[in-house]
């Protein structure tokens, strides 16, 4: 593709653009994501969880970064006496950590 040289912000939109890429290649494979990294409604207020990198490998052994999201349910909670609505996974929805309401 030929791009001419004044054409500094032309926003290109291909195809390989709309496939998730992860944000690091090796760096921290493993490990939650850095703060900043990390798109808030994919974080737990209540226990941090947040997502992660890891490798999906296909039948034919080909590998490729992905990650791995928590369930995460934006839910009206109750706090201190308060009601608000809350980024929240569903594992502590079902252990009970936070009062729906
Ligand atoms: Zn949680």
């Amino acid at each position: 593709m030929i791009i001419p040289k004044e054409a500094k912000n032309v926003l290109i939109i291909n195809f390989d653009m709309v496939r998730y890429v992860p944000a690091q290649k090796s760096a921290n494979v493993g490990t939650p994501a850095k703060e900043k990294v990390v798109n808030m409604s994919k974080k737990c207020e209540i226990c941090g969880k947040a997502p992660v990198a890891g490798r999906s490998v296909s039948h034919s052994h080909k590998v490729s970064n992905r990650m791995f999201a928590p369930n995460i349910q934006r839910v009206n909670i109750v706090e201190n006496g308060k009601r608000r609505k809350a980024n929240v996974c569903t594992s502590c929805l079902k252990a009970g950590k936070v009062t729906r309401g």
